[in-house]
């Protein structure tokens, strides 16, 4: 299904406001330093440290001790709501938060921000932010998980550590002034204990429980030990693996790459390369609902159903001259252009 034509034009204020990796001063002088991947440029913050080391103790300890046989609704629903979660992630907070791709009515907006909170992140305002100075200045050190300081850094050091300074004076340049007046976040992020409490561990334990009479520990559990922990690795594989493995379709002169096994994982955000050449994309990838990019279909129905409106896309033409200037050599076969058309 191939998005109407008359959403394709950018403008320069909303590039402008997104952000874009072509406009940066800043460098990584990590490289330099030839650091061991345990050794790192900042200190370690004693509290986020411990989260994350019980988080993955517990993690693993229920990944075994989890009775898979007893409990295969559990085991069902865990996996459905890991990818409900990711959804808020890739439909919600990144493609319509923090780059705008396209404008959404209310009621998509509150399930949106449902799906987000599910997945136990940040509040709205800090990802958007975060993300928009990832774009500006990204892999440099004002990049707040620039991927120049390693894998492990990129994938979750960089949430134990404490920041650079020059991550902090980016962040000051980054205006999150429209994502702070929508009411629906201003509501989920005001409430943030509260509504993170709720989507992450309350509703869906209850839901299995109420309905389908299943035990309310491993209910919680398979919910809060594994499928929130596994939530934020599907999240994290992008600033990481979509980071360091893959081709450069679209730019062979930054890090993101076009990564076949995280679109896979992340239910299309692993088009990485293409969608740091077009931010404002609506779709992340050269192609719409084909490719291992669920959640561009899932727009696209609820841009069918009138639910969101004036999505954003690059045009045909422009993304071939990016391929043709800038690409690595590997652009994909018309063959497939013509097969994502026809869908
Ligand atoms: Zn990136
Ligand atoms: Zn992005």
């Amino acid at each position: 299904m191939a998005p109407s034509s008359e959403c394709s034009t950018v403008t320069e204020e909303i590039v402008e406001t997104i952000g874009n990796s072509s406009d940066v001063n800043l460098k990584s002088d990590t490289e330099k330093k030839k650091l061991k991947w345990y050794q790192f440029e900042t200190r370690i913050v004693p509290v986020q440290f411990a989260i994350l080391l019980v988080m993955h103790i517990s993690l693993f300890y229920f990944l075994f001790a989890f009775p898979y046989r007893q409990h295969p609704v559990l085991v069902a629903w865990a996996f459905f709501m890991t990818y409900v979660t990711i959804m808020g992630v890739t439909a919600g907070i990144h493609r319509f938060w923090s780059h705008r791709t396209y404008k959404a009515t209310l009621p998509v907006r509150i399930m949106l921000a449902m799906f987000f909170y599910a997945s136990g992140q940040m509040k709205i305002r800090q990802w958007s932010r975060q993300h928009r100075i990832h774009h500006k200045y990204a892999d440099t050190d004002g990049d707040p998980h620039n991927a120049k300081r390693g894998f492990f850094f990129s994938h979750i050091g960089w949430l134990m550590l404490e920041e650079k300074k020059e991550v902090d004076d980016c962040r000051k340049k980054i205006s999150v002034d429209d994502v702070l007046a929508d009411p629906v976040v201003q509501f989920f992020d005001n409430n943030y204990a509260l509504m993170q409490t709720l989507c992450v561990a309350v509703i869906p334990t209850l839901i299995p429980w109420y309905f389908w009479g299943q035990s309310l520990t491993w209910a919680f559990i398979s919910q809060v030990c594994i499928r929130y922990p596994i939530g934020i690795h599907i999240t994290a594989s992008v600033n990481s693996f979509a980071h360091a493995y893959g081709y450069r379709t679209y730019d062979r002169n930054i890090l993101p790459t076009e990564n076949y096994l995280i679109s896979l994982l992340t239910i299309g955000e692993g088009w990485h390369n293409f969608h740091h050449a077009f931010p404002w994309d609506y779709r992340a990838s050269e192609f719409s609902a084909f490719f291992f990019n669920p959640t561009t279909a899932f727009l696209n129905i609820l841009a069918k159903l009138g639910l969101i409106y004036d999505l954003r896309f690059a045009s045909e033409e422009h993304i071939k001259k990016f391929i043709n200037e800038k690409g690595d050599g590997t652009a994909y076969n018309d063959k497939y252009r013509a097969i994502d058309k026809s869908w």
